[in-house]
């Protein structure tokens, strides 16, 4: 067994162990000689949604998407992935996340003409997804979901709106959670499977403090035809919320890329500054600020590992270690981003500088896929199961 990998991306130690086998130590590999050898493109230059679509179309191009059509479930390769493009680019992750969170409920409940349909598109980059749960009034209260799909002869018409939707804009298909049943509630809800160019369906772009396509979709008497219900009527709710469960721990290892990129050019800096006769890492707080970033990292890296692990063995706890990882990966990681400008000073401050970058870019974790607060509920619920939380995004 080798972890040749350089030590900045991932932690080879960690990597080491027996959490991972062989063929992710050799994913490991390939994805850091892959984000080196596209730099430029990573590194987000231009209008965020053409980058966005370059990006898909590489990351398709190179394979990296292919599981999405083929293979089996591999949640320790999904956090591989999401870490090593979170590390290089805030654009690589958002594209390469986004399009596993689109196409995976197509894989886990489509039928066969909705996975011929979509799944090879999207596992080729040429085809763009999003996932439309949220709303204005529904976003950590799922179950308060209010877009309203009425069933007529010819199949479905849509009417209402979703808000805070990554792709929105650049999506060619939306998987769409409605309202089909009598409300509120968690059982009267399904999803459909909406194309971006489904008549009455229009895209408000929302500018947000790390650039991306972004917005709220409104749908005016949206005609879909009966096909286009993903799964059974009524599971709305249960595949949202599996969705999620499996792609909260996702979300750690991308913070992990994020924080380990904010570590390692804070200590390239503290390692080079002059100070006081000696350099900036020789300080004692200093030196404290990385030990407790250390501790950090790996805390965060090892509970994003056993919760991908967990997942990939059917483990029972799967969702309850996905939600603790994702919420200690988070909080953790806007710790380190923050203490790594701080070791920067002004310099950490500059517009467009990589550590201001990651400063905003590092803000949303902590409220997509369920905030912070909602994992804790999500936890509490876990450790006393009679007081059963009702689930949220
Ligand atoms: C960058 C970004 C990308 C996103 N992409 C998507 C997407 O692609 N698809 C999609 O559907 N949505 C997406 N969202 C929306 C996201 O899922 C919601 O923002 C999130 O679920 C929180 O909902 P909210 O913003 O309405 O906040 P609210 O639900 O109004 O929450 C406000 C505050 O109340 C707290 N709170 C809520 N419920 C509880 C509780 N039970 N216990 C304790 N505190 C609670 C929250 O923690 C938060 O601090 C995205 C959001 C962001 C920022």
């Amino acid at each position: 067994m080798t972890t040749t990998t350089p030590p900045s991306t991932f932690d080879t130690r960690l990597l080491a162990l027996p959490l991972y086998d062989d063929h992710h130590r050799a994913l490991a590999r390939r994805l850091v000689t892959w984000c080196a050898e596209h730099r430029d493109l990573l590194a987000g230059d231009g209008r965020p949604e053409d980058v966005g679509r370059d990006i898909l179309r590489a990351l398709g191009d190179a394979g990296w998407l292919a599981f999405l059509d083929q293979g089996p479930d591999d949640h320790r390769a999904l956090c591989l992935a999401r870490e090593a493009l979170a590390y290089h680019g805030d654009l690589a992750d958002f594209a390469f996340s986004i399009q596993a969170l689109a196409a995976t409920p197509i894989r886990r409940f489509g039928t066969d003409d909705q996975r011929r349909r979509y799944l090879p598109g999207l596992a080729a980059g040429t085809l763009c997804g999003a996932f439309a749960v949220s709303e204005e009034s529904a976003g950590s209260d799922v179950a308060a979901i209010g877009l309203d799909a009425c069933e007529t002869e010819a199949g479905w018409v849509l009417n209402g709106g979703k808000a805070w939707i990554a792709n929105a804009g650049i999506a060619d298909v939306y998987t769409v959670i409605a309202r089909t049943g009598p409300g509120p509630g968690a059982l009267g809800l399904s999803a459909f499977l909406v194309p971006a160019t489904t008549p009455g369906l229009r895209v408000e772009p929302v500018p947000v403090i790390a650039p991306r396509a972004f917005g709220h979709l409104a749908f005016d008497d949206c005609p879909l035809p009966r096909e286009a219900l993903l799964g059974r009527r009524g599971a709305g709710f249960p595949i949202a919320m599996e969705v999620l469960d499996r792609f909260r721990m996702t979300v750690g290892a991308a913070a992990l890329g994020f924080a380990r990129r904010a570590a390692d050019a804070a200590l390239a800096r503290a390692r080079d500054r002059p100070m006081l006769g000696g350099k900036l890492f020789d300080l004692p707080t200093v030196r404290a600020a990385f030990a407790d970033i250390e501790v950090k990292l790996d805390a965060a890296a090892l509970l994003v590992a056993r919760s991908a692990w967990e997942t990939d063995q059917g483990g029972p706890r799967h969702a309850r270690h996905s939600a603790v990882a994702k919420l200690y990966a988070t909080e953790a990681a806007q710790e380190i981003v923050d203490r790594a400008v701080q070791i920067f000073g002004a310099a950490g401050l500059v517009r467009d500088s990589l550590l201001e970058r990651l400063y905003r870019q590092i803000r949303s974790l902590r409220i997509y896929e369920g905030s912070s607060e909602v994992q804790q509920a999500v936890i509490a619920a876990a450790i006393d199961p009679n007081r059963t939380h009702r689930g949220a995004s």
